[in-house]
């Protein structure tokens, strides 16, 4: 593949550059120098554009050296002095590998084995895009704000960037006198030295580089109240909320909260907060979050959420925040020796993050919103090109790859699925096993197996959770009665979609578990399938009900639906729980994508289960028409579509009320208010119901003076209704609004409604935001998805990006590259695939990322392309036969 080959000669030309027999490290360091400790003094003054530092580490050399291999991006080092044995011995610095940042220096004496002292001065101009040490401007004061995982700590300091070398970290911050100044841990002592101000910050437990955090400006300081004292831990834990200045008041629900959710994690865990402090902080530019110990850095529409928050808000509060707090044990305390187990970070702290936060705030239905985005990672494992859970990984280019939906939310299923077989008293007793193995150490997938098998035993399950840590995939089950309907035969291959280049033959030790659906309470039975076929037997004949082959709905796998079987499972559809709807939701629109169940019984399943007592079942088809509407080609088709959508869920919007005041639903439970923002969403931007949208563009114009007037939850939908129905004018308060506004929610409701925008010239200026340097990574990449998801601006919009690529990418931190490609998620032809290969394959190689996201972006357009050439004609017959049906 030509993406291929060109990754290939950039690294051939960087490894040119030096002799042959002294390769340069492209992955982990040589193992012959240690890192043992860090002194770390910082000059951060954001109004200026660089910064400095000064840099000491104390190291341990196993064998005589002349070359030590480190980790820096972009420094300018100079003073490099190693102290060893009483003795001084200068050195040279040179970063031989400028992509991702690999470094040397080079001594003209050999350095004899033994502990040394390696001091190094350096300068670097503050990133813009949020990553290393970022600063922008709120209102006129600089801010400064550090991201550094996975492989960004070498654009703040010198040293060895890589996560299985854990030190204590002893950080002075020298600053301006007007900045307050943040790190992982209590301040030591205040110097003053005329304008500036020395912070020493107590030495820190051993954190790997990528947990080092600083935030640095006028910043606001909301104390909240300490975390009470509990089982576990004997001291008080204190607890601070940071933002830009003026933003304070906004943290009050995140003050008044967070503590319950820390209590609950460290009642999991059976173990204390492991760091002497927890500071929840606000970037304005931040894009997503991050745990760094005792000093978590939030985009700030995580955490300025007012007083009282919408449903939505404090569901994402919850979800976000106690992910991040949940990695203070899964990543801090224990770090992964290497990113080949980033699994072991981000699948636990997805898994247990939506666990407690289902926990804290029951009945918002936390756990389906959780099973609904595994379910969708499942599209990514069912492509060719993809990874395991557990990936090796031998170049810096693979790791920001890793940060994707297999390791974050096929990982949350697979541990929800184990956690599930093995129950859960027992599965957390390995978790604690491990934890308490490690403490402040690293470990890898083999050290946590080890304390599963120890804590848990069960060597054939843990058998089979392994087989879904290491292979790709997603099951595909078929589960047929036998004829006296007394037993199931059950079948196992690989989820294949139509077009797919898949070899079959994978297999898994795969738990399934089944439930005749008489009942809402029919006993399930389950097996552990360790070949491709298994029978189970029912006991009695089930009679004529249907059967749900993944009852529980907690199994990683899809299974086959057929017209006949799909609807006896939709005929009981009310005997489903909230997360076996689902399940059945996602395998029929998956069988429809592998060719086995027809278009109109897709149609059927979402008239079914939209009345279903779930909210994320009840609109999982709804979602995935509104995918299928905007990849169709034909104009004609699209319209019939979308008033079918319109058909379907309109009518269940009207029955719960759609007024978009504020207040208006006060009273409705959480559950109910998120269940309307949903409807409202597919009802208006897709299926363009002229009486709700009329509705909603009228309330819209009213609020710009005063977002607040209308619904959180609905206010998104609102203005982008308001900007389709709306003139110029609106539009273009709007894009001020999102421009201007200090209110997170707001910037994120108007992004979303100017990904809307359709006409002529609103739409220009609104592709001009896309570089505009007040927005960070988050709203320009909800106005560009929505640009290139609408096939009414695609087009434009996809000519803008060609002429802008590079200015595009790079105003994006690396981490956000690859969800930048997912923009081009609704591309469905050919000639559209090949103009993406074009724009991003070089420019993504040379940002140093490596081949996979953008062939998984591609091959997502090629599946595209052979289910719309195998079925787009049935899609037409089928919804050209429904108006037929309704003008009759
Ligand atoms: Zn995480």
């Amino acid at each position: 593949m030509r993406l291929v080959r060109l990754f290939f000669i950039l690294v051939l030309v960087s490894f040119s550059s030096v002799a042959a027999n002294d390769a340069i490290p492209m992955g982990r360091l040589p193992d012959s120098v240690e890192p043992r400790a860090y002194r770390l003094t910082l000059a951060i003054d954001p109004r200026q554009a660089e910064f400095s530092g000064a840099t000491e580490i104390d190291l341990s050399l196993r064998e005589p050296a002349r070359v030590i291999w480190l980790h820096g991006h972009g420094l300018r080092v100079s003073d490099v002095v190693l102290v060893t044995s009483g003795r001084r011995v200068k050195g040279r610095y040179a970063e031989v590998e400028t992509v991702s940042g690999v470094a040397r220096v080079d001594f003209d004496e050999e350095i004899a084995a033994g502990r040394a002292v390696l001091r190094l001065t350096h300068a670097a101009p503050f990133e813009k895009a949020p990553q290393g040490l970022y600063r922008t401007d709120v209102a006129g004061e600089w801010y400064a704000f550090s991201q550094l995982e996975p492989i960004d700590a070498r654009r703040v300091f010198p040293g060895f960037d890589e996560p299985r070398f854990k030190t204590p970290f002893d950080v002075t911050v020298v600053a301006d006198r007007r900045d307050k100044v943040v790190s992982n841990t209590p301040l030591v002592s205040k110097t003053s030295e005329r304008d500036r101000v020395r912070h020493r910050f107590v030495v820190t437990p051993p954190l790997p580089t990528y947990l080092v955090a600083f935030a640095v400006g006028p910043l606001d300081i909301v104390h909240g109240r300490p975390v009470p004292l509990s089982g576990v831990r004997r001291r008080l834990l204190p607890l601070r909320f940071v933002a830009s200045k003026g933003q304070g008041k906004k943290l009050a629900f995140a003050a008044r909260h967070t503590g319950e959710i820390v209590l609950r994690l460290e009642e999991y865990f059976g173990s204390a907060f492991p760091y002497p402090k927890l500071d929840l902080i606000a970037s304005p530019i931040h894009g997503l979050a991050m745990e760094n110990a005792g000093a978590i850095v939030f985009d700030d529409r995580y955490l300025l959420i007012g007083a009282r928050p919408s449903p939505e808000q404090q569901s994402i509060f919850g979800g976000v925040v106690a992910h991040e707090i949940a990695h203070q044990w899964f990543g801090d305390l224990v770090t992964p020796v290497w990113w080949d187990d980033l699994w072991l970070n981000e699948s636990f702290a997805q898994w247990l993050g939506s666990k407690i936060s289902d926990r804290w705030r029951p009945g918002f239905g936390t756990r389906g919103d959780q099973l609904a985005a595994t379910l969708k990672a499942m599209d990514t494992d069912a492509l060719r090109v993809g990874r395991p859970m557990h990936q090796r990984i031998d170049d810096n280019r693979q790791i920001i790859g890793t940060f994707d939906e297999i390791t974050y939310q096929k990982g949350a299923g697979v541990l929800a699925m184990f956690e599930s077989y093995l129950g859960e008293a027992r599965f957390r007793r390995g978790v604690r096993l491990h934890l308490r193995r490690h403490p402040h150490g690293s470990a890898t997938a083999d050290d946590f197996f080890a304390a599963m098998a120890d804590a848990a035993g069960e060597a054939p399950v843990l058998g089979a959770f392994r087989s879904f840590v290491d292979q790709p995939g997603v099951p595909f089950v078929s589960a047929v009665l036998s004829d006296d309907r007394s037993s199931l035969m059950l079948r196992q291959e690989r989820y294949r979609p139509l077009g797919s280049a898949i070899a079959p033959g994978l297999l898994w030790d795969l738990p399934v578990c089944v439930r005749a659906l008489s009942s809402a309470d029919a006993p399930r039975q389950c097996v552990l399938m360790t070949g491709a076929a298994a029978r189970i037997d029912l006991g009695a004949p089930v009679g004529e009900t249907g059967m749900m082959p993944n009852a529980g709905g907690e199994g990683y796998y899809r299974f086959a639906l057929d017209a006949t079987s799909a609807r006896s499972a939709l005929r009981d559809v009310a005997n489903l729980t909230g997360a076996e709807a689902l399940a059945l939701a996602d395998s029929i629109g998956a069988s429809f994508a592998a060719g086995r169940l027809p278009f109109e019984e897709v149609l059927h399943g979402a008239s079914a289960l939209v009345s279903h007592q779930d909210r994320t079942a009840a609109t999982r088809l709804g979602f995935l028409l509104t995918a299928l509407h905007d990849q169709l080609r034909d104009a004609e088709t699209r319209e019939r579509l979308a008033r079918r959508i319109d058909g379907i869920y309109a009518p269940a919007l009207r029955a719960f009320g759609y007024i978009p005041k504020a207040g208006a639903y006060a009273g409705d439970t959480a559950d109910r208010q998120l269940r309307r923002d949903s409807l409202a969403e597919i009802v208006v931007v897709w299926g363009r119901d002229s009486e709700v949208t009329g509705t909603f563009a009228s309330a819209a114009q009213a609020t710009l003076g005063n977002p607040e007037i209308l619904d959180r939850g609905l206010r998104a939908v609102a203005w982008a209704a308001g900007v389709r129905n709306g003139d110029a004018t609106f539009c273009r308060a709007l894009q001020k609004q999102l421009v201007e506004t200090a209110d997170a929610q707001v910037r994120a409701d108007a992004a979303y409604a100017l990904g809307r925008v359709e006409q002529e010239p609103a739409a220009s200026d609104v592709r001009a935001l896309l570089l505009h340097p007040r927005l960070g990574p988050s709203p320009v990449l909800r106005i560009l998805r929505g640009q290139l998801e609408n096939p009414a601006t695609r087009a434009s919009t996809w000519n803008w990006v060609r002429e802008n690529a590079d200015a595009l990418i790079a105003r994006l931190p690396a981490y956000y590259q690859p969800i930048l490609l997912r923009a081009a998620d609704r591309f469905c032809d050919a000639a559209e695939r090949d103009a993406v290969e074009t724009v991003f394959a070089p420019r993504l190689a040379k940002a140093g990322m490596d081949a996979l996201p953008l062939e998984r972006q591609l091959e997502r357009i090629s599946l595209c392309i052979a289910l719309m050439s195998s079925t787009e004609n049935t899609i037409k017959a089928a919804v050209e036969e429904g108006e037929t049906k309704r003008v009759r």
